[in-house]
């Protein structure tokens, strides 16, 4: 890819992800080129070479791929046919639709997996409530979770389920012709994300192993690195993500959300082929954003350091609350927390919507918490309820 001119990095999709790679594009001196669902979408707001137009229609994308050099994506949601089409064209999708198919099926994703015996939770494609009720008594009874094998996020197409009735209520929601996963509710002792990064040469850079804490499906804090992670674990989780990454031929990012079994193993509940939430405290913890990474491994250039730069960061999401303007939280927040490192996605304030992240780093694991913790509450208006909570409480 070298030559006289800096290649173009396309980018599909608008949100956050997209534009906190533009945060990293703009120290590396790469254009981005992005297709944006929409006009005021987080990454069109920064991103100045943007094209609204919906990716799923194939002229539009194949239009706007033609000032693009190389494609990577915010999301893992453009059809696999649409990718082809791409490759065809010679605008290097990456990551490619071979290595994509795993991060948007999850039956896919698992097949694959267990072909390469990697540990995950025990699991069924199920079409029936007869295949459900099989599974159920295969794996020793209630609960079990059912998740849609394609198009999910952030916990909106995974249902656990105690009994028949709720069985019938996931079957009668979910559209036809939308196959269901069932897999054993796995007594996690807490969640882990291991991030790996991969070039096109096969470099690889492999994040330190964090601890996620997720509630109603969403992602609210991570900790970097797991704190009282066994070392050995934390190397098995790395390397799954890096054999993992190789063996799907994965361009950029690759996330491995697991869990943490209380006997001491780890098993993958998801890939994410994308910058990842669990990966954003790299932006100010790392001494090489994930960001960063991603858009030098899709440009196929040399990997950054993963390095933690502090011995914990703490990152916490920021979720719309009852504050209406988030700017209104900064004197405040500002004030208490000069070191405090604040991170607003410009969109438009939902209850429960990731607008924004704060990352504290430092020494002291319970102040870097802590002081990360309150911020976020504070940006969201509800700074008493959260200040009590020694840590997030599943709902
Ligand atoms: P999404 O793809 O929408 O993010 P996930 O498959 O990651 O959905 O599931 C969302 C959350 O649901 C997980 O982070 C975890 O907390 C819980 N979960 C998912 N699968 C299981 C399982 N097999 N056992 C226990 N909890 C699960």
């Amino acid at each position: 890819m070298s030559g006289v001119k800096t290649p173009v990095v396309g980018v599909v999709g608008g949100g956050q992800l997209a534009r906190m790679m533009q945060q990293a594009a703009i120290g590396l001196g790469v254009p981005l080129r992005l297709l944006a669902e929409a006009a005021d979408s987080s990454a069109a707001q920064v991103i100045t070479d943007t094209v609204v137009g919906d990716y799923t229609d194939l002229a539009t994308l194949a239009a706007w791929a033609e000032g693009c050099d190389v494609v990577t994506f915010d999301h893992e949601h453009v059809p696999a046919g649409h990718l082809e089409r791409l490759a065809a064209d010679g605008h290097q999708p990456r990551p490619g639709p071979g290595a994509l198919a795993h991060a948007q099926d999850k039956a896919v994703m698992r097949r694959r997996l267990s072909a390469l015996g990697i540990g995950c939770p025990r699991h069924a494609v199920v079409a029936d409530p007869q295949a459900v009720a099989d599974f159920v008594a295969a794996v020793g009874g209630f609960p079990v979770v059912l998740k849609a094998t394609r198009g999910g996020y952030d916990g909106k197409a995974v249902w656990m389920v105690h009994d028949e009735m709720g069985v019938s209520r996931v079957l009668d929601e979910v559209p036809a012709g939308v196959a269901l996963l069932a897999e054993e509710k796995v007594d996690f002792r807490r969640e882990l994300s291991a991030l790996a990064v991969r070039s096109p040469s096969g470099q690889q850079a492999a994040y330190p192993v964090v601890e996620s804490v997720q509630r109603q499906g969403i992602c609210v804090e991570v900790t970097a690195p797991a704190p009282d992670l066994d070392p050995d674990l934390a190397r098995q989780a790395q390397r799954i993500a890096m054999r993992v990454a190789a063996e799907l031929d994965v361009t950029g990012v690759l996330a491995v959300e697991l869990f943490e079994t209380p006997d001491g193993r780890v098993l993958v509940n998801e890939l994410a082929m994308r910058p990842h939430n669990t990966g954003h405290w790299s932006i100010d913890g790392a001494v090489t954003s994930q960001f960063e990474n991603h858009l030098r491994a899709v440009l196929d250039l040399p990997l950054g350091d993963p390095t933690a730069r502090a011995p914990w960061s703490v990152m916490v999401n920021i979720l719309g609350g009852s504050a209406p303007t988030l700017f209104d939280g900064y004197p405040h927040v500002q004030a208490r927390d000069p070191r405090l490192r604040v991170h607003l996605y410009g969109k438009q304030v939902l209850p429960g919507r990731k607008v924004g992240h704060v990352t504290a780093y430092g020494d002291d694991l319970d102040d870097v918490r802590a002081r990360a913790r309150h911020a976020a509450a504070w940006f969201e208006g509800q700074p008493r309820q959260r200040l009590g909570l020694s840590r997030p409480q599943p709902d």
